[in-house]
């Protein structure tokens, strides 16, 4: 393409995306952000016009454009953000299909968030089935705080509630509102393995650097997900599967996206730390358990993971009859007051929240459900249009097929996870339980939809 084409193609950009920021300004902002969007919109349009008028060298207007064009998509990212921050995840991404004028498969209206639980107190966020979906990304960010310092987290590393309140913000802030990798899903992640912590004896055996890392974590573990997962950035060659060389290629993304917020120079978060292995601990450990995500290492994990469950039994039976233990029990067992043990522990126990939705109220996990199948469909609809390999799993069908691939992933690839999890752990034997509750709630609601 020419130059001109390029810079016609670029103004063409610009307009829509100033006529976009100029229709923000009907929704509910503070004075201060009225008057920042104004001002930009103002020093924007008078540069779109004077290149309108200019007629010097194309070359040089088409960098201008695109530099111009740069700028006026951070300005509308901020004022989304804004707006994001007031609402529901599922009424952004329901705002932002209808202004793109897409559509959305016909399950997403049936299903409505679960009620919200007024005057929010400390216990009910040790729910693993808290309606985390019901609230506004500001309500989700004021909890997250609630739940630090309920572990007193900020006083023992001495942080700010300023400080740690802008660390919050800036995760939520990159979160995109695809349907389901939303700031929700990475609050839902995060509270599902905080009541986890609340239900079982990690309480006590976690140590304060462990708890922080794993939480923070938890909650940045899908920040920037567009809604496409890592065969379709590899198959697309995108920018960010070539940084990592198509392994773990989101995983390795989100890592790097928190990390990047806690060195932020304006935080200095590590110095909060007493010293450099502790920093160095805290920083492994976040990284250890959003790579643990992946799903492809799902059966690799749960093998190993099982195998050190059956050990830990065997051991502690040997230890509570004073029997000798031999050296693969020592070695394979899971012994709290070892930190790589608490570390594979903490591996698995995250990537069993990241997957642990049809583990709670059978109203959550449906909602759940639904929208992780929203976005398969929408990366199978986007496939088929730029013309790659389509994920023929991905396209959703029927209600039926529906209910089918959900006993299918829930019975297959969560029940045996979080089996382990409860012989591990009594405290959390009510998420096995809800989920084989809620597959006979989807065989029935399979036959009924059958019927229909
Ligand atoms: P993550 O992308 O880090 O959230 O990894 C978890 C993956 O598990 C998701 O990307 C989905 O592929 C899958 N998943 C989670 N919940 C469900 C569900 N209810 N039905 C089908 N797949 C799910
Ligand atoms: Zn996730």
């Amino acid at each position: 393409m020419q130059a001109e084409a390029r810079f016609q193609r670029n103004m063409i950009k610009l307009e829509n995306k100033l006529n976009y920021l100029k229709k923000t300004l009907q929704s509910n902002f503070s004075p201060n952000q009225k008057e920042w969007i104004q001002n930009h919109l103002m020093t924007f349009n008078k540069l779109y016009e004077t290149l309108q008028k200019n007629s010097s060298n194309s070359e040089s207007l088409e960098k201008i454009s695109e530099d111009l064009y740069h700028n006026v998509r951070k300005a509308k990212r901020r004022v989304l953000y804004w707006i994001k921050f007031k609402s529901r995840d599922i009424d952004t991404f329901r705002t932002l299909r209808k202004e793109k004028g897409e559509t959305w498969i016909p399950i997403v209206d049936l299903i409505d968030p679960p009620p919200r639980i007024h005057e929010i107190q400390n216990t009910h966020l040790w729910d693993l089935s808290f309606p985390c979906m019901s609230y506004t990304n500001e309500e989700l960010c004021q909890f997250t705080e609630m739940i630090f310092k309920e572990q007193n987290l900020l006083s023992e590393f001495n942080i700010s509630s300023d400080k740690f309140g802008i660390v919050v913000k800036k995760i939520c802030a990159e979160y995109n509102a695809p349907a389901y990798h939303n700031f929700s899903h990475g609050f839902n992640v995060f509270q599902m393995f905080y009541a986890l912590v609340k239900k079982t004896e990690l309480e006590s055996a976690l140590d304060k650097v462990e708890k922080f890392a794993t939480l923070i974590a938890a909650l940045g573990h899908d920040m920037n997900h567009r809604g496409y997962n890592n065969a379709y950035e590899s198959k697309l060659k995108t920018k960010t599967a070539l940084t990592y060389y198509d392994t773990a290629i989101l995983e390795n993304m989100h890592a790097s996206f928190i990390i990047k917020i806690l060195k932020d120079p304006d935080i200095e978060f590590f110095n909060s730390l007493p010293d450099v292995t502790k920093q160095t601990q805290f920083r492994d450990l976040i990284i250890a358990v959003i790579l643990a995500t992946d799903m492809s290492k799902h059966f690799k994990l749960l093998k190993k993971f099982s195998a050190g469950v059956q050990a830990t039994m065997e051991y502690r039976k040997l230890k509570s009859s004073d029997q000798p233990v031999d050296k693969y029990l020592e070695d394979n067992a899971f012994i709290m007051d070892r930190p790589q043990d608490k570390r594979r522990i903490l591996k698995n126990i995250i990537h069993a929240c990241d997957i642990g939705n049809p583990c709670q109220k059978y109203e959550n996990y449906i909602y759940w459900s639904t929208l992780v199948t929203q976005e398969f469909d929408y990366q199978a609809k986007k496939e088929e249009k730029r013309g790659i390999e389509v994920t023929q799993m991905f396209k959703y069908k029927d209600l039926p097929s529906f209910f089918n691939g959900q006993v299918f992933f829930s019975r297959n690839l969560v029940l045996p996870l979080w089996e382990q999890i409860a012989i591990l752990f009594h405290g959390a034997a009510e998420a096995p339980q809800n989920l084989k509750m809620n597959l006979k709630r989807l065989e029935e609601d399979k036959i009924k939809a059958n019927e229909d």
